[in-house]
């Protein structure tokens, strides 16, 4: 292991200059594959200095030619997605077919992104008065930043950083410290499409660089996508110092399973929905809330088996299903919300926790785990596990399942399963959750749309991406114009009275 992990500021790579230095680990075996130098705030502070220089001119450069790196940015995503869910699982962990299924998810949002000259065409009235024409516009903000989380190590970088620039901004990214590669190679790539240099910048780092990020005075909005406690503090950082911000937190997503469900497309959802990313993703379902306990019984019958025989191994195994967690730490607390689990009265159907795979010994693998009977008033209802354990919490009735989703302190996504639109209808209208699917397990909104949960999965006024990722990353500029019509009326000196 030699390889330390660069920055890239102002259009090049940068090697750390800081002594602090954080290991990178190959979850599935254990073993360190680089190292990573944490940002100093002076290195943070150029990060910011380029940024900024390049602001003006990137502000002037026509949206079409924003628009036309944008293009080559994603023939380039394409032609290097092998190379870059590699990236994502060397670090990461997760399996190759699920990181490309993550670039996908990525690049859609530069697609989006390809549109901006539309997206950001404003309004005009002619005659608000007599001669008077009024418009608006929508303008970039200046140097926005990014701090993104391990999980989804490419993707959500590309949910921020190729609209913010479209749009007309420079950025200075921060990637999880535990995944970094894959946000570079993909910032590499964004430049290899034609970014002028300092438009996008990639600090690596921890704490220190984000609270330099938030203190700067001329980074004037923050994207942040993380755990709930550190988005609410950025929130509060953040707009405390006069920025804008959008935090995304964490999540608890319950699936609703009515009576009349095809039971067999549930548990395919909920295989998929619980484990795929060893549960690693904040649109995970990791409640299931069958309703009516011959539906439960049902479920649990058709669960069981098939979490026993979930194939789970390295990104390198074609035929892995889920790989490792994150990092030895994380399997440890997920081990121990299993213990708690057992000790506060949930049954235990599958039990994860002695998972050993053959080669892989120092890997940080935890087996899918089922448990049942599950609690509201449990630890492991109550909090965000963020691994493969799926609980079952048993409904008595639709009333009641809807009433402990809106009750639960987060609201990032639901689903629910059944064959009856007037309960669907029903259930779109009441439940206090941001995202919501229909017989879809994981309702990740697609680029064109925004992505964003309620409660304390988000803080902030817009959700990310789509439409109102545009509004996040521009202000609006309102113009009422009027030309004196000069020798032809002469001079008018009384206040115009519109209308
Ligand atoms: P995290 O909150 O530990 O880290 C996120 C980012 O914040 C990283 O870049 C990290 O370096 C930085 N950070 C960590 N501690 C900090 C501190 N004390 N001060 C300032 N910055 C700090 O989250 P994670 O473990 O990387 O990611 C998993 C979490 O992210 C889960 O809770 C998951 O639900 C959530 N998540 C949410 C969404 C969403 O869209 N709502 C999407 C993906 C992940």
């Amino acid at each position: 292991m030699s390889r330390t992990i660069e920055h890239l500021i102002g259009g090049a790579r940068v090697a750390p200059e800081g002594p602090r230095r954080a290991p990178v680990f190959n979850p599935a075996t254990g073993e360190q594959v680089a190292d990573l130098g944490l940002a100093t705030v002076a290195e943070v502070t150029r990060a910011i200095d380029v940024a900024a220089e390049a602001f003006p001119a990137w502000a002037a450069t026509p949206p079409a030619r924003r628009a036309r790196v944008m293009f080559r940015f994603k023939e380039l995503l394409e032609a290097r997605a092998d190379d870059i869910a590699r990236a994502i699982s060397a670090e990461h962990g997760k399996t190759h077919a699920d990181a490309l299924g993550e670039v996908a998810r990525g690049m859609e949002v530069v697609e989006f992104a390809c549109g901006i000259p539309q997206l950001l065409k404003g309004e005009y009235s002619r005659n608000v008065g007599p001669m008077i024409d009024s418009f608006d516009m929508r303008e970039p903000l200046g140097v926005v930043a990014g701090i993104t989380p391990f999980n989804f190590p490419a993707m959500v970088p590309l949910w921020m950083f190729p609209l913010a620039i479209a749009a007309g901004n420079t950025f200075v990214l921060k990637p999880s410290e535990k995944d970094p590669s894959a946000a570079l190679l993909v910032a590499e790539l964004a430049h290899e499409a034609g970014l002028p240099a300092g438009v996008l910048n990639v600090v690596q780092g921890d704490k220190e660089a984000v609270d330099a990020l938030l203190s700067d005075p001329r980074v004037e909005a923050v994207s942040f996508v993380g755990s709930t406690p550190i988005a609410q503090y950025v929130y509060a950082t953040g707009t405390a110092n006069g920025k804008r911000v959008q935090a995304l937190g964490g999540a608890k997503n319950h699936m609703v399973i009515l009576p009349d469900a095809d039971l067999d497309q549930a548990v395919d959802a909920l295989m998929g929905a619980g484990f795929g990313s060893a549960g690693e993703r904040c649109m995970a379902i990791s409640v299931a809330v069958p309703v009516g306990e011959g539906t439960a019984d049902r479920l649990i019958e058709k669960l069981a088996p098939r979490v026993e025989a979930m194939k789970v191994g390295p990104a390198t195994d074609p035929d892995a299903e889920m790989g490792p967690l994150i990092s030895e730490i994380h399997a440890r607390k997920v081990r121990g919300y299993i213990d708690q689990g057992v000790a506060e009265g949930a049954r235990l159907v599958v039990d994860g926790r002695d998972f050993r795979l053959q080669g892989y010994e120092g890997g940080y693998f935890v087996g899918g785990t089922l448990f049942d009977r599950v609690t509201t008033d449990m630890a492991i209802y109550r909090e965000e596990i963020f691994g493969p354990v799926l609980s079952v919490v048993r409904s008595g009735s639709y009333e009641d399942a809807v009433a402990m989703i809106n009750a639960h302190e987060y609201g990032n996504g639901t689903a629910l399963f059944t064959r009856d639109g007037d309960a669907a209808r029903d259930f779109i209208a009441r439940v206090r959750i941001g995202m919501v699917g229909v017989n879809v397990p994981i309702p990740v909104p697609v680029a064109y749309h925004s992505f964003g949960g309620w409660k304390k999965s988000l803080f902030g006024a817009h959700h990310i991406y789509g439409p109102e990722g545009v509004k996040f990353y521009t202000r609006l500029k309102t113009v009422t114009q009027r030309w004196p019509t000069g020798i032809r009326s002469g001079a008018q000196f009384n206040f115009p009275a519109m209308g």
